[in-house]
Protein backbone atom coordinates (compact mmCIF):
# COMPACT_ATOMS: atom_id res chain seq x y z
CA UNK A 1 0.00 0.00 0.00
CA UNK A 2 1.36 2.97 -0.99
CA UNK A 3 1.92 6.21 2.11
CA UNK A 4 -0.89 8.50 0.68
CA UNK A 5 -3.82 9.60 3.17
CA UNK A 6 -6.57 12.15 3.07
CA UNK A 7 -8.32 13.11 5.99
CA UNK A 8 -11.69 12.93 6.15
CA UNK A 9 -13.93 15.67 4.19
CA UNK A 10 -14.92 18.90 6.50
CA UNK A 11 -16.83 22.01 5.93
CA UNK A 12 -14.08 24.62 6.05
CA UNK A 13 -14.80 28.03 6.94
CA UNK A 14 -15.23 30.85 4.26
CA UNK A 15 -14.55 33.46 6.76
CA UNK A 16 -12.39 36.07 7.89
CA UNK A 17 -10.89 36.16 11.32
CA UNK A 18 -13.25 39.70 11.89
CA UNK A 19 -15.88 37.49 10.98
CA UNK A 20 -14.89 33.98 12.99
CA UNK A 21 -14.42 36.56 15.96
CA UNK A 22 -17.47 38.50 15.51
CA UNK A 23 -19.74 34.94 15.61
CA UNK A 24 -18.40 33.91 19.11
CA UNK A 25 -18.91 37.52 20.39
CA UNK A 26 -22.39 37.13 19.25
CA UNK A 27 -22.94 33.43 20.37
CA UNK A 28 -21.06 33.73 23.92
CA UNK A 29 -21.13 37.50 24.78
CA UNK A 30 -21.13 36.88 28.87
CA UNK A 31 -19.01 33.84 28.99
CA UNK A 32 -15.47 33.86 29.76
CA UNK A 33 -13.09 34.67 26.58
CA UNK A 34 -9.69 35.42 28.30
CA UNK A 35 -7.30 35.04 31.40
CA UNK A 36 -4.05 36.51 32.31
CA UNK A 37 -2.80 35.00 34.93
CA UNK A 38 0.37 37.39 35.19
CA UNK A 39 -1.84 40.58 34.49
CA UNK A 40 -4.84 39.48 36.58
CA UNK A 41 -6.99 40.18 33.59
CA UNK A 42 -10.33 38.20 32.78
CA UNK A 43 -12.46 39.39 29.97
CA UNK A 44 -15.81 38.12 29.09
CA UNK A 45 -16.29 37.59 24.48
CA UNK A 46 -18.13 41.69 24.76
CA UNK A 47 -15.04 43.05 27.11
CA UNK A 48 -12.46 41.69 24.65
CA UNK A 49 -14.30 42.88 21.72
CA UNK A 50 -14.66 46.37 22.86
CA UNK A 51 -10.86 46.25 23.92
CA UNK A 52 -9.97 44.67 20.68
CA UNK A 53 -12.40 48.01 19.37
CA UNK A 54 -10.33 50.40 21.55
CA UNK A 55 -6.99 48.97 19.55
CA UNK A 56 -8.22 49.10 16.73
CA UNK A 57 -8.72 52.81 16.82
CA UNK A 58 -5.78 53.40 18.09
CA UNK A 59 -4.48 51.47 14.52
CA UNK A 60 -6.10 53.41 12.64
CA UNK A 61 -5.42 56.49 14.71
CA UNK A 62 -1.42 56.09 13.32
CA UNK A 63 -2.99 56.12 9.90
CA UNK A 64 -2.60 52.72 8.69
CA UNK A 65 -4.19 51.00 5.89
CA UNK A 66 -5.20 47.47 4.88
CA UNK A 67 -2.25 45.24 4.29
CA UNK A 68 0.32 47.60 6.01
CA UNK A 69 2.57 45.75 8.77
CA UNK A 70 2.44 45.50 12.11
CA UNK A 71 5.06 43.96 14.21
CA UNK A 72 4.80 42.30 17.87
CA UNK A 73 7.58 41.55 20.12
CA UNK A 74 6.61 39.95 23.01
CA UNK A 75 5.99 37.36 25.45
CA UNK A 76 2.57 36.65 26.50
CA UNK A 77 0.34 38.89 27.71
CA UNK A 78 -3.30 40.41 27.15
CA UNK A 79 -2.30 43.26 24.56
CA UNK A 80 -0.58 40.12 21.98
CA UNK A 81 -3.88 39.05 21.88
CA UNK A 82 -5.53 42.58 21.72
CA UNK A 83 -3.51 43.44 18.38
CA UNK A 84 -3.91 39.97 16.85
CA UNK A 85 -7.49 40.44 16.86
CA UNK A 86 -7.31 44.34 15.78
CA UNK A 87 -4.78 44.06 12.92
CA UNK A 88 -6.98 41.11 11.67
CA UNK A 89 -10.06 43.31 12.05
CA UNK A 90 -8.41 46.24 10.06
CA UNK A 91 -7.02 44.26 7.51
CA UNK A 92 -3.52 44.52 8.35
CA UNK A 93 -0.80 41.70 8.49
CA UNK A 94 0.70 40.80 12.11
CA UNK A 95 4.21 40.32 12.25
CA UNK A 96 5.19 37.80 14.66
CA UNK A 97 8.53 38.71 16.16
CA UNK A 98 9.68 36.38 18.88
CA UNK A 99 11.06 38.14 21.83
CA UNK A 100 14.09 35.67 22.25
CA UNK A 101 15.51 37.76 19.25
CA UNK A 102 18.49 40.33 20.13
CA UNK A 103 19.87 42.54 17.52
CA UNK A 104 21.68 40.30 15.27
CA UNK A 105 17.80 38.38 14.56
CA UNK A 106 15.74 42.15 14.66
CA UNK A 107 17.85 43.88 12.54
CA UNK A 108 16.87 41.32 9.59
CA UNK A 109 13.20 40.97 10.48
CA UNK A 110 12.74 44.71 10.81
CA UNK A 111 14.45 45.37 7.18
CA UNK A 112 12.35 42.56 5.78
CA UNK A 113 9.12 42.99 7.25
CA UNK A 114 8.94 46.38 6.02
CA UNK A 115 6.86 47.02 9.09
CA UNK A 116 5.32 50.14 10.05
CA UNK A 117 5.01 49.79 13.54
CA UNK A 118 6.35 48.24 16.24
CA UNK A 119 4.58 46.92 19.90
CA UNK A 120 6.87 45.64 22.79
CA UNK A 121 7.22 45.68 26.27
CA UNK A 122 10.02 48.39 27.09
CA UNK A 123 11.89 46.21 29.35
CA UNK A 124 11.03 43.11 31.20
CA UNK A 125 13.09 41.47 34.33
CA UNK A 126 15.80 40.12 31.60
CA UNK A 127 15.63 42.46 28.59
CA UNK A 128 15.57 46.12 28.00
CA UNK A 129 13.88 46.13 24.70
CA UNK A 130 14.10 48.95 24.12
CA UNK A 131 17.63 49.51 23.85
CA UNK A 132 17.68 46.48 21.99
CA UNK A 133 15.32 47.99 19.41
CA UNK A 134 17.55 51.02 19.51
CA UNK A 135 20.47 48.77 17.96
CA UNK A 136 18.56 47.25 15.77
CA UNK A 137 17.09 49.79 13.13
CA UNK A 138 14.37 52.44 12.99
CA UNK A 139 10.68 51.63 12.68
CA UNK A 140 8.21 54.51 12.06
CA UNK A 141 6.30 53.86 15.29
CA UNK A 142 7.48 51.98 18.26
CA UNK A 143 4.55 51.51 20.91
CA UNK A 144 5.46 50.48 24.32
CA UNK A 145 2.80 48.25 26.30
CA UNK A 146 3.81 50.37 29.42
CA UNK A 147 1.81 53.76 30.16
CA UNK A 148 1.46 56.27 29.02
CA UNK A 149 2.93 55.45 25.58
CA UNK A 150 -0.08 52.54 24.69
CA UNK A 151 -2.20 55.30 26.74
CA UNK A 152 -1.50 57.89 24.21
CA UNK A 153 -2.10 55.16 21.37
CA UNK A 154 -5.53 54.33 22.56
CA UNK A 155 -6.22 58.40 23.39
CA UNK A 156 -4.64 58.84 19.40
CA UNK A 157 -7.35 56.46 18.24
CA UNK A 158 -10.18 57.54 15.48
CA UNK A 159 -13.18 56.13 13.73
CA UNK A 160 -12.86 54.34 10.93
CA UNK A 161 -14.37 52.22 8.24
CA UNK A 162 -14.42 48.01 8.77
CA UNK A 163 -12.11 47.51 5.58
CA UNK A 164 -13.07 45.04 3.34
CA UNK A 165 -10.99 42.12 4.11
CA UNK A 166 -10.86 39.30 2.19
CA UNK A 167 -10.36 35.25 3.82
CA UNK A 168 -7.41 34.78 1.26
CA UNK A 169 -5.31 38.13 2.25
CA UNK A 170 -2.49 37.42 4.46
CA UNK A 171 -3.27 37.83 8.01
CA UNK A 172 -0.16 36.73 9.53
CA UNK A 173 3.93 36.68 8.73
CA UNK A 174 5.51 34.21 11.05
CA UNK A 175 9.04 33.47 10.62
CA UNK A 176 10.79 30.52 10.80
CA UNK A 177 14.95 29.47 10.99
CA UNK A 178 15.67 28.99 8.07
CA UNK A 179 18.16 26.53 6.45
CA UNK A 180 19.93 29.19 5.17
CA UNK A 181 21.10 31.07 7.65
CA UNK A 182 18.37 33.39 7.93
CA UNK A 183 14.73 33.12 9.14
CA UNK A 184 11.95 33.34 6.43
CA UNK A 185 8.88 35.22 7.12
CA UNK A 186 5.81 32.54 6.11
CA UNK A 187 2.93 34.51 5.28
CA UNK A 188 -0.37 32.77 6.52
CA UNK A 189 -4.24 34.01 5.44
CA UNK A 190 -7.08 34.31 7.49
CA UNK A 191 -8.62 31.11 5.75
CA UNK A 192 -5.44 29.20 6.57
CA UNK A 193 -5.75 29.96 10.36
CA UNK A 194 -9.11 30.25 10.98
CA UNK A 195 -9.24 26.05 9.36
CA UNK A 196 -6.76 25.11 11.37
CA UNK A 197 -7.77 26.45 14.37
CA UNK A 198 -11.39 24.74 13.60
CA UNK A 199 -9.95 21.41 12.56
CA UNK A 200 -8.03 21.24 15.69
CA UNK A 201 -10.78 22.20 17.69
CA UNK A 202 -12.76 19.29 16.50
CA UNK A 203 -10.20 16.81 16.70
CA UNK A 204 -9.90 17.93 20.70
CA UNK A 205 -13.72 17.98 21.08
CA UNK A 206 -13.44 21.31 21.90
CA UNK A 207 -16.46 23.59 22.83
CA UNK A 208 -17.39 26.63 24.51
CA UNK A 209 -17.48 25.08 27.81
CA UNK A 210 -14.06 23.83 27.80
CA UNK A 211 -10.76 25.89 28.70
CA UNK A 212 -7.15 26.10 28.08
CA UNK A 213 -4.03 27.02 29.89
CA UNK A 214 -1.67 27.25 27.14
CA UNK A 215 1.89 28.25 28.30
CA UNK A 216 3.21 28.01 25.20
CA UNK A 217 4.78 31.27 23.49
CA UNK A 218 1.84 33.56 21.46
CA UNK A 219 4.79 34.12 18.33
CA UNK A 220 4.73 30.96 17.76
CA UNK A 221 1.88 28.76 15.90
CA UNK A 222 1.24 26.82 19.05
CA UNK A 223 0.63 30.08 20.64
CA UNK A 224 -1.55 32.22 18.23
CA UNK A 225 -3.17 29.37 16.36
CA UNK A 226 -3.32 26.35 18.18
CA UNK A 227 -4.40 28.27 21.35
CA UNK A 228 -5.80 31.75 20.75
CA UNK A 229 -7.46 31.39 17.16
CA UNK A 230 -8.61 28.15 18.50
CA UNK A 231 -10.09 29.93 21.14
CA UNK A 232 -11.69 32.95 19.02
CA UNK A 233 -13.37 30.04 16.61
CA UNK A 234 -14.76 27.77 19.30
CA UNK A 235 -15.56 30.08 22.26
CA UNK A 236 -13.18 28.01 24.40
CA UNK A 237 -11.82 30.55 26.97
CA UNK A 238 -7.96 30.94 27.05
CA UNK A 239 -5.73 30.65 29.87
CA UNK A 240 -2.10 32.56 29.33
CA UNK A 241 -0.40 31.23 32.97
CA UNK A 242 2.88 33.45 32.54
CA UNK A 243 4.68 35.47 30.26
CA UNK A 244 6.83 32.80 29.32
CA UNK A 245 7.13 28.88 30.21
CA UNK A 246 6.87 28.69 34.39
CA UNK A 247 5.89 25.16 35.04
CA UNK A 248 4.85 26.34 38.72
CA UNK A 249 2.74 28.83 37.20
CA UNK A 250 0.80 26.61 34.86
CA UNK A 251 -0.04 24.08 37.33
CA UNK A 252 -1.49 26.48 39.28
CA UNK A 253 -3.78 27.60 36.93
CA UNK A 254 -4.68 25.10 35.70
CA UNK A 255 -5.88 23.35 39.48
CA UNK A 256 -7.48 27.58 39.76
CA UNK A 257 -9.20 27.96 36.93
CA UNK A 258 -10.66 24.31 36.34
CA UNK A 259 -8.82 24.09 32.77
CA UNK A 260 -10.15 20.60 30.65
CA UNK A 261 -7.03 20.97 28.17
CA UNK A 262 -3.32 21.49 28.43
CA UNK A 263 -0.86 22.22 25.83
CA UNK A 264 2.94 21.94 25.60
CA UNK A 265 6.24 21.01 23.97
CA UNK A 266 7.39 18.01 25.46
CA UNK A 267 10.43 19.78 27.67
CA UNK A 268 7.23 21.57 29.24
CA UNK A 269 5.54 18.72 30.28
CA UNK A 270 8.98 17.47 31.69
CA UNK A 271 9.17 20.10 33.52
CA UNK A 272 5.79 19.78 34.79
CA UNK A 273 5.78 16.67 35.92
CA UNK A 274 8.62 17.08 37.33
CA UNK A 275 8.26 20.09 39.41
CA UNK A 276 8.98 19.17 43.31
CA UNK A 277 5.05 20.78 44.16
CA UNK A 278 3.74 18.89 41.42
CA UNK A 279 1.55 16.56 43.75
CA UNK A 280 0.33 19.79 45.49
CA UNK A 281 -1.94 20.92 42.49
CA UNK A 282 -5.45 19.24 41.51
CA UNK A 283 -5.34 18.50 37.50
CA UNK A 284 -8.45 16.42 37.33
CA UNK A 285 -10.57 18.97 35.65
CA UNK A 286 -7.85 18.18 33.03
CA UNK A 287 -9.60 16.22 29.53
CA UNK A 288 -6.89 16.62 26.80
CA UNK A 289 -4.34 18.53 25.19
CA UNK A 290 -1.81 18.65 22.76
CA UNK A 291 2.15 17.75 22.69
CA UNK A 292 3.69 18.98 19.78
CA UNK A 293 6.54 21.24 18.10
CA UNK A 294 9.32 18.42 18.66
CA UNK A 295 9.74 14.78 18.92
CA UNK A 296 7.20 13.70 21.58
CA UNK A 297 9.01 11.15 24.22
CA UNK A 298 6.76 8.20 24.60
CA UNK A 299 7.23 7.85 28.58
CA UNK A 300 6.32 11.23 28.87
CA UNK A 301 3.05 11.20 26.87
CA UNK A 302 2.18 8.20 29.29
CA UNK A 303 2.87 10.01 32.43
CA UNK A 304 0.54 13.10 31.04
CA UNK A 305 -2.66 10.86 30.77
CA UNK A 306 -1.95 9.02 33.76
CA UNK A 307 -0.72 11.21 36.08
CA UNK A 308 -2.13 14.71 35.06
CA UNK A 309 -5.31 13.05 34.26
CA UNK A 310 -5.63 14.15 30.63
CA UNK A 311 -7.40 10.95 29.15
CA UNK A 312 -7.86 12.18 25.51
CA UNK A 313 -4.42 13.79 25.53
CA UNK A 314 -3.39 14.11 21.42
CA UNK A 315 0.43 14.92 19.46
CA UNK A 316 0.05 16.78 16.61
CA UNK A 317 2.50 17.29 13.89
CA UNK A 318 3.10 20.16 11.83
CA UNK A 319 4.95 23.04 10.82
CA UNK A 320 4.63 27.03 10.62
CA UNK A 321 4.29 26.35 6.94
CA UNK A 322 1.13 24.47 7.27
CA UNK A 323 -0.89 26.32 8.94
CA UNK A 324 0.78 24.77 11.21
CA UNK A 325 -1.02 21.10 12.08
CA UNK A 326 -1.04 18.14 9.42
CA UNK A 327 -1.52 15.36 11.84
CA UNK A 328 -3.08 14.66 14.97
CA UNK A 329 -4.19 11.57 16.99
CA UNK A 330 -7.97 11.56 17.69
CA UNK A 331 -9.52 11.85 21.28
CA UNK A 332 -10.44 8.32 20.99
CA UNK A 333 -7.90 6.66 19.29
CA UNK A 334 -6.74 3.79 21.78
CA UNK A 335 -3.76 4.79 23.75
CA UNK A 336 -0.96 2.91 21.94
CA UNK A 337 -1.84 4.78 19.23
CA UNK A 338 -2.29 8.19 21.06
CA UNK A 339 1.53 7.88 22.46
CA UNK A 340 3.60 6.28 19.97
CA UNK A 341 2.28 7.77 16.74
CA UNK A 342 1.49 11.83 15.72
CA UNK A 343 -1.79 10.93 14.42
CA UNK A 344 -3.39 10.38 11.10
CA UNK A 345 -3.93 12.77 8.82
CA UNK A 346 -6.81 16.26 9.69
CA UNK A 347 -9.51 16.95 7.76
CA UNK A 348 -9.45 18.10 4.17
CA UNK A 349 -5.46 17.84 4.53
CA UNK A 350 -3.72 15.30 1.94
CA UNK A 351 -0.15 13.85 3.21
CA UNK A 352 1.86 11.52 1.53
CA UNK A 353 5.64 10.09 2.14
CA UNK A 354 7.90 10.17 -0.33
CA UNK A 355 11.12 9.67 -2.00
CA UNK A 356 13.07 12.94 -1.17
CA UNK A 357 15.84 12.08 -4.04
CA UNK A 358 13.01 10.83 -6.62
CA UNK A 359 9.92 11.99 -5.24
CA UNK A 360 8.23 8.66 -6.04
CA UNK A 361 5.47 7.79 -3.19
CA UNK A 362 6.53 5.08 -1.43
CA UNK A 363 5.30 1.78 0.35
CA UNK A 364 4.10 1.83 4.29
CA UNK A 365 6.18 1.28 6.82
CA UNK A 366 9.19 2.77 4.30
CA UNK A 367 11.04 6.15 5.93
CA UNK A 368 10.54 9.02 3.38
CA UNK A 369 10.23 13.38 3.30
CA UNK A 370 6.72 13.86 4.58
CA UNK A 371 4.85 16.01 1.92
CA UNK A 372 1.40 17.88 2.46
CA UNK A 373 -1.54 19.30 0.27
CA UNK A 374 -4.64 21.22 0.82
CA UNK A 375 -6.02 24.51 2.61
CA UNK A 376 -3.35 24.62 4.90
CA UNK A 377 -0.44 25.04 2.70
CA UNK A 378 1.14 28.80 3.27
CA UNK A 379 1.04 31.05 0.49
CA UNK A 380 4.52 31.55 0.90
CA UNK A 381 7.46 32.89 2.10
CA UNK A 382 7.86 37.02 2.29
CA UNK A 383 9.53 37.95 -0.71
CA UNK A 384 11.43 35.02 -1.53
CA UNK A 385 10.00 33.38 -4.48
CA UNK A 386 13.05 30.88 -5.10
CA UNK A 387 12.66 29.40 -1.38
CA UNK A 388 8.64 29.24 -1.86
CA UNK A 389 9.11 27.00 -4.87
CA UNK A 390 11.58 24.79 -3.39
CA UNK A 391 9.14 24.36 -0.14
CA UNK A 392 5.94 24.17 -2.74
CA UNK A 393 5.83 22.10 -5.66
CA UNK A 394 4.38 22.58 -8.98
CA UNK A 395 1.13 20.11 -7.40
CA UNK A 396 0.76 22.46 -4.74
CA UNK A 397 2.86 19.53 -2.55
CA UNK A 398 4.48 21.50 1.02
CA UNK A 399 8.04 19.34 1.31
CA UNK A 400 8.29 19.43 5.01
CA UNK A 401 12.03 18.28 5.35
CA UNK A 402 10.44 15.81 8.12
CA UNK A 403 11.35 12.12 7.89
CA UNK A 404 8.37 10.32 8.27
CA UNK A 405 6.75 7.00 8.22
CA UNK A 406 2.96 6.29 7.85
CA UNK A 407 1.51 2.41 8.96
CA UNK A 408 -1.57 0.54 7.09
CA UNK A 409 -4.04 2.54 9.31
CA UNK A 410 -2.87 5.58 7.84
CA UNK A 411 -0.93 6.65 11.15
CA UNK A 412 2.14 8.61 11.12
CA UNK A 413 5.23 8.26 13.13
CA UNK A 414 8.31 11.33 13.05
CA UNK A 415 11.99 9.46 11.80
CA UNK A 416 14.59 13.01 11.82
CA UNK A 417 14.61 15.02 9.11
CA UNK A 418 15.73 15.70 6.00
CA UNK A 419 17.39 18.85 6.31
CA UNK A 420 20.02 19.69 9.41
CA UNK A 421 17.86 20.94 12.16
CA UNK A 422 18.06 21.35 15.49
CA UNK A 423 15.26 21.14 17.88
CA UNK A 424 15.93 22.25 21.68
CA UNK A 425 12.69 22.48 23.85
CA UNK A 426 10.60 23.27 21.24
CA UNK A 427 12.73 25.72 19.28
CA UNK A 428 13.70 25.10 16.07
CA UNK A 429 17.52 25.68 15.39
CA UNK A 430 19.55 25.83 11.91
CA UNK A 431 22.65 24.97 12.48
CA UNK A 432 23.77 26.80 9.49
CA UNK A 433 22.40 30.18 11.12
CA UNK A 434 24.98 29.58 14.52
CA UNK A 435 27.97 28.73 12.16
CA UNK A 436 27.35 32.33 10.24
CA UNK A 437 26.91 34.33 13.15
CA UNK A 438 30.20 32.47 14.94
CA UNK A 439 31.87 32.96 11.72
CA UNK A 440 31.99 36.95 13.02
CA UNK A 441 33.50 35.91 15.72
CA UNK A 442 37.16 37.83 15.51
CA UNK A 443 39.55 34.47 16.57
CA UNK A 444 37.45 32.07 14.66
CA UNK A 445 38.72 30.49 11.83
CA UNK A 446 35.95 26.95 11.17
CA UNK A 447 33.10 26.13 12.40
CA UNK A 448 30.59 23.05 13.26
CA UNK A 449 27.36 23.01 14.99
CA UNK A 450 25.30 20.23 15.24
CA UNK A 451 22.68 19.11 18.12
CA UNK A 452 23.21 16.62 21.06
CA UNK A 453 20.85 14.39 22.38
CA UNK A 454 19.21 16.03 26.19
CA UNK A 455 16.85 14.19 28.50
CA UNK A 456 14.94 17.63 29.49
CA UNK A 457 15.26 19.67 25.92
CA UNK A 458 15.35 16.94 23.25
CA UNK A 459 18.45 18.57 22.10
CA UNK A 460 20.88 21.11 22.66
CA UNK A 461 23.44 23.22 20.17
CA UNK A 462 27.15 21.66 20.13
CA UNK A 463 29.94 23.79 18.19
CA UNK A 464 33.20 22.96 17.17
CA UNK A 465 35.37 25.81 16.84
CA UNK A 466 38.83 26.04 15.05
CA UNK A 467 40.77 29.21 15.97
CA UNK A 468 42.73 31.28 13.40
CA UNK A 469 46.24 30.52 14.06
CA UNK A 470 48.07 32.59 17.08
CA UNK A 471 44.60 33.24 18.30
CA UNK A 472 43.02 32.39 21.83
CA UNK A 473 39.36 32.01 23.33
CA UNK A 474 38.01 29.66 25.93
CA UNK A 475 35.06 28.16 25.38
CA UNK A 476 33.56 29.67 27.59
CA UNK A 477 34.58 33.55 26.15
CA UNK A 478 32.88 32.52 22.96
CA UNK A 479 29.54 31.48 24.83
CA UNK A 480 30.02 34.65 26.67
CA UNK A 481 30.29 36.63 23.59
CA UNK A 482 27.44 35.11 22.00
CA UNK A 483 25.18 35.61 25.18
CA UNK A 484 22.83 39.29 24.09
CA UNK A 485 23.98 39.27 20.53
CA UNK A 486 21.55 36.04 19.57
CA UNK A 487 18.64 34.51 21.30
CA UNK A 488 19.44 32.62 24.03
CA UNK A 489 18.05 29.13 22.92
CA UNK A 490 20.78 29.53 19.90
CA UNK A 491 23.90 30.23 22.04
CA UNK A 492 25.92 26.59 22.18
CA UNK A 493 25.68 24.99 25.31
CA UNK A 494 29.09 22.93 24.41
CA UNK A 495 31.94 24.55 23.12
CA UNK A 496 35.12 22.69 21.87
CA UNK A 497 38.13 23.97 20.70
CA UNK A 498 39.49 21.22 18.37
CA UNK A 499 42.64 21.17 15.35
CA UNK A 500 40.28 20.12 12.80
CA UNK A 501 36.70 18.48 12.06
CA UNK A 502 35.67 14.63 11.02
CA UNK A 503 35.35 14.44 7.19
CA UNK A 504 34.23 12.32 4.47
CA UNK A 505 36.92 11.67 1.41
CA UNK A 506 34.97 13.99 -0.56
CA UNK A 507 35.65 16.77 1.96
CA UNK A 508 32.23 17.01 3.41
CA UNK A 509 32.05 17.63 7.01
CA UNK A 510 30.91 14.60 9.39
CA UNK A 511 28.66 16.00 12.07
CA UNK A 512 26.94 12.55 12.77
CA UNK A 513 30.81 11.71 13.65
CA UNK A 514 31.39 15.05 16.02
CA UNK A 515 28.00 13.87 17.39
CA UNK A 516 29.25 10.38 18.27
CA UNK A 517 32.42 11.77 19.86
CA UNK A 518 30.21 14.21 22.10
CA UNK A 519 27.80 11.59 22.74
CA UNK A 520 30.83 9.40 24.28
CA UNK A 521 32.80 11.95 26.11
CA UNK A 522 29.61 14.10 27.84
CA UNK A 523 28.20 10.59 28.65
CA UNK A 524 24.64 11.39 26.60
CA UNK A 525 23.60 7.63 26.11
CA UNK A 526 21.29 7.36 28.00
CA UNK A 527 19.31 10.97 26.39
CA UNK A 528 20.17 9.36 22.98
CA UNK A 529 17.97 6.18 23.16
CA UNK A 530 14.38 7.90 24.42
CA UNK A 531 11.89 6.58 22.35
CA UNK A 532 10.11 9.19 20.52
CA UNK A 533 6.48 9.33 18.77
P1 LIG B 1 7.70 25.03 13.55
O1 LIG B 1 7.66 25.49 12.15
O2 LIG B 1 8.48 25.92 14.46
O3 LIG B 1 6.34 24.72 14.07
O4 LIG B 1 8.53 23.65 13.60
C1 LIG B 1 8.08 22.57 12.84
C2 LIG B 1 9.01 21.40 13.00
O5 LIG B 1 8.96 20.89 14.34
C3 LIG B 1 8.59 20.26 12.13
O6 LIG B 1 9.05 20.44 10.80
C4 LIG B 1 9.18 19.07 12.86
O7 LIG B 1 10.55 18.91 12.54
C5 LIG B 1 9.06 19.46 14.30
N1 LIG B 1 7.86 18.89 14.92
C6 LIG B 1 6.67 19.48 15.12
N2 LIG B 1 5.80 18.66 15.74
C7 LIG B 1 6.44 17.49 15.91
C8 LIG B 1 6.09 16.22 16.48
N3 LIG B 1 4.90 16.00 17.01
N4 LIG B 1 7.04 15.25 16.49
C9 LIG B 1 8.27 15.47 15.95
N5 LIG B 1 8.66 16.63 15.42
C10 LIG B 1 7.76 17.64 15.39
Amino acid sequence: MLSYAKGPGANLLELTIGQVFRGTVARHGGELALVVSHQNARLTWTELDAAVEAVARGLAGLGLHSQDRIGIWSTNCLEWILLQLAAARMGLVLVNVNPAYRSYELRYVLEKSAMKAMFLRERDTRTDYRQILAGAGPVEHAIYFEHPTWQAFLAGGRDFETPPVDRHDTANIQYTSGTTGSPKGVLLTHRNLVNNAMLIGERLRITHEDKLCSPVPLYHCFGCVMSSMLCFVTGATLILPAASFDALATLRAIDQERATAVYGVPTMFIAELQHPEFARFDLSSLRTGIMAGAPCPIEIMRHVIADMHCAEMTIAYGQTEASPVVTQSKADDDIEKRVTTVGCAMPETEVKIVDAATGATLQTGEIGELCTRGYLVMKGYDGNPEATSEAIDKDGWLHTGDLAVMTEEGYFGIRGRSRDMIIRGGENIYPREIEEFLYTHPAVSDVSVFGLPDERLGETVCAWVRLKPGAEATPEAIREWCRGRIAHYKVPQHVRIVDGFPMTVSGKLQKFRMRETEVETLGLERAARVRTA
